[in-house]
């Protein structure tokens, strides 16, 4: 039985997610669970830009009773759930407009629900918390199986049984060792996710659906396109492909190999030249953490120790960032020094 529908007789879902944290996948067992653990009609299909990772993705569900057909498969602009799987998301994108007044918010988040619900500036509805992100790697499983479990719960008409199931059947075939893992997750995330209603008190306004206006579009494009979200070919912002982990560069370890630099895909490391024992010589000076999605393959290559994992949580990135200087070059050629 769905707890509510809109004038056309649907419940709606959006997953506000980023190019790699699987919100695809959690849509499609979600949608799948209704139709055959619930005796619903489901509908999913997502929305994505390059399919680069980093780059923002939609997943819609829409849940009809079984004996009502879903008739259309437009984006889901008014949806009575949304779970937004980064929480960077918030800052950059819309993900709560057009949420009903009495919806429920799903956020990837270490923040209590009150914190949670000032961030999200929500006017009122539920707020529901879990620390997707902890739980994903004390399981060694993805933030969508732990996001899976939460959304089940606060759904309360999708049986966790059909989900845990269809996540069976999902990774049987090429990845049966990770099934352990991501039931795991899954339950976790059942199990840990907090929620509390607030009632509308004038704090924050309603965010009505507003259909997007992009600032570039064909006209005025550049020739080859660009991608303008975050991870993008002109900010090359990519805090939102990183999901819990950074390299941490310990200076007094470094010795200047290098190694780090030829292998980071992103040109993450800042480099900078001085005088030792009265010859020039680069120095690493450690991650520009603007432009590192934190695959951590400069841990595994760096021979001195100089670079560790980290949890990004745990660390002011502000603080311990190297920057970018790209004036430096320009400073370098004007000086003559590469003449
Ligand atoms: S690989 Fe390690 S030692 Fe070499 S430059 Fe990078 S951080 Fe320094
Ligand atoms: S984790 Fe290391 S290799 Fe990967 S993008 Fe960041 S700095 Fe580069």
């Amino acid at each position: 039985m769905l707890p509510t529908t809109n004038e056309l007789g649907y419940y709606e879902i959006r997953l506000e997610s980023i190019g790699g944290l699987g919100a695809n996948v959690a849509g499609k067992i979600l949608a799948e669970a209704g139709v055959v653990g619930s005796e619903l009609n489901a509908l999913n299909f997502a929305s994505y830009g390059s399919e680069k990772k980093g780059t923002p993705v939609k997943s819609y569900i829409r849940f009809a009773p079984k004996e009502k057909q879903i008739r259309i498969n437009s984006p889901v602009v008014k949806p009575h759930l949304v779970a937004i799987f980064h929480e960077n998301m918030v800052n950059t994108n819309p993900v709560t407009q057009g949420l009903q007044k009495d919806g429920i918010v799903i956020l990837n988040t270490s923040k209590d629900v009150y914190a949670a619900r000032d961030f999200l500036k929500l006017a009122s509805g539920t707020v529901a918390v879990i620390d997707a992100i902890k739980i994903a790697l004390e399981q060694k499983t993805r933030i969508n199986m732990v996001m899976l479990g939460a959304i089940v719960k606060m759904l309360g008409f999708i049986s966790l049984d059909s989900v845990k199931e269809l996540v069976k059947e999902a990774f049987e075939k090429k990845y049966p060792q990770t099934i352990p893992s991501n039931l795991a997750g899954l339950e976790a995330g059942y199990s840990e996710v907090k929620s509390k209603y607030f009632e509308y008190d004038g704090k924050y306004p309603y965010v009505e659906y507003q259909e997007e206006r992009r600032p570039i579009g064909y006209k005025n494009a550049p020739i080859g396109g660009t991608i303008i979200e975050y991870a993008n070919t002109i900010t090359k912002n990519n805090i939102t492909s990183r999901v819990g982990k950074i390299p941490i560069f310990i200076k007094e370890k470094c010795i200047h190999c290098g190694l780090c630099e030829t292998t980071c895909p992103d040109y993450v490391f800042v480099w900078d030249r001085f005088l030792e024992n009265g010859k020039p010589k680069m120095f690493n000076l450690g991650p520009d953490y603007q432009y590192c999605k934190g695959c951590l393959r400069c841990v595994d290559v760096c021979p001195s120790g100089a670079l560790v994992e980290g949890i990004e949580r745990e660390h002011d990135i502000e603080k311990i960032s190297a920057k970018h200087d790209f004036d430096v070059y320009e400073k370098w050629y004007e000086d003559g020094e590469n003449s």
